[in-house]
């Protein structure tokens, strides 16, 4: 409900409120996040610090995405050139141990092109910085990614797509929206707008709804060569995630509303839904499964070992890092892996 020190972005979310009205949820999580001078990617890569990703916790979970991207390459025919896209690489370290793992991979390197989609500025230049080894092309959406056969990944994207939330009230839907309260503090409150048709018929009481799903399934199916696209975000995979919207700062999870753009802000996946929208689309849909096991199938007991022989000194660090990333009460089981594919191809190894 609280926000302490107004600062730019908390006077234009106002200003905004008191010119168009109270805003879905969506455009507050798009202007925190992205807005070009005062949004959080664009001043603060918070990562590692405000929260911390699979491949920030261990250099196994890029290799083993690698050594996937390689073995899928050559299920799919060993295409040249193919596109190897990842989308929100953050400092672009899942990139660097993905390739890292794969150089001996015959063929694998000088057929790929790297295509990094990053809306944030700081970021690419981070990524650019960290692949400075590598000819890497940058573009700011998903619908900017070439033709041609493609191989995308995706780590911990998905959860930053804007939500809007609905809930159902005395016999309709009302959505949540941020106003400013009496108080002249940001604050959360309903509106009785009309919600869409995907959700109008729904029998959930509560519901969270990332339009941006639909449109990452429309791009993916649009294209005309073959794909993977590998996801792999927290979130649910029974009904629909209700309100799930988190804001972290320094590790601390805090109000969503307390600090605009100084915060990381995200939600569940509806993993159930962007299947049913990617069947519909004609892709094919291997998962959601468990972080754990997906990771466990590729290899990563055996990875693990490898790498302890290699630099016993940091046993410990490696076999926590793998722990964390697999054990179902840490990473293994509330991040799941989804994978959707062009109806060409056969089902990815992995699941
Ligand atoms: N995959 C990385 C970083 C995850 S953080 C990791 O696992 O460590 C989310 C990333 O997605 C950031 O790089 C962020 O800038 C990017 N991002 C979020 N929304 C985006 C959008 N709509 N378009 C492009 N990039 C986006």
């Amino acid at each position: 409900m609280t926000q302490t020190s107004p600062d730019a972005l908390t006077r234009r979310l106002k200003a905004l409120i008191e010119s168009e009205g109270p805003l879905p949820v969506s455009t507050y999580m798009q202007l925190c996040l992205h807005d070009p001078k005062h949004g959080y990617y664009a001043t603060r890569p918070g990562l590692g610090v405000d929260f911390r990703t699979a491949p920030e916790t261990s250099q196994v979970f890029g290799e083993l995405l690698g050594v996937w991207a390689a073995y899928e390459w050559q299920v799919m025919g060993r295409p040249d050139p193919c596109i190897l896209a990842e989308l929100g690489p953050g400092r672009g370290t899942l990139m660097a141990d993905a390739l890292k793992a794969t150089r001996k991979v015959e063929g694998f390197h000088d057929a790929m092109q790297l295509v990094l989609v990053e809306a944030s500025p700081v970021l690419r230049a981070a990524q650019a910085e960290r692949l400075s080894g590598h000819s890497v092309h940058h573009v700011a959406g998903l619908g900017d990614v070439p033709g041609g056969p493609a191989i995308f990944i995706a780590n911990e994207f998905l959860d930053c797509l804007p939500a809007r939330q609905f809930v159902r009230a005395d016999g309709g839907w009302f959505e949540r929206k941020v106003s400013t309260g009496p108080d002249g503090k940001l604050c959360f409150g309903l509106s009785a707008d009309r919600p869409p048709s995907e959700i109008a018929s729904s029998i959930e009481e509560e519901i969270e709804f990332q339009p941006g799903l639909q449109r990452v399934v429309e791009v993916l199916a649009e294209r005309r060569d073959p794909l993977r696209a590998l996801f792999i975000d927290y979130g649910t995979d029974g009904s629909g995630p209700g309100d799930t919207l988190r804001a972290y700062r320094s590790g601390q999870q805090v109000h969503p509303l307390e600090a605009p753009g100084a915060c990381d802000l995200t939600v569940d996946v509806d993993f159930a839904r962007l299947s049913r929208l990617a069947s519909a689309a004609r892709l094919d849909v291997a998962g959601p499964i468990g972080q754990g096991m997906f990771l466990g199938q590729l290899g990563i007991e055996a990875r693990m070992q490898a790498l302890i022989r290699k630099a016993p000194e940091s046993a410990d660090a490696i076999y926590e890092g793998v722990r964390e990333l697999v054990e179902p009460d840490r990473m293994g089981q509330r991040f799941k892996a989804m994978c959707l594919s062009s109806p060409s191809l056969p089902a990815p190894v992995g699941f």
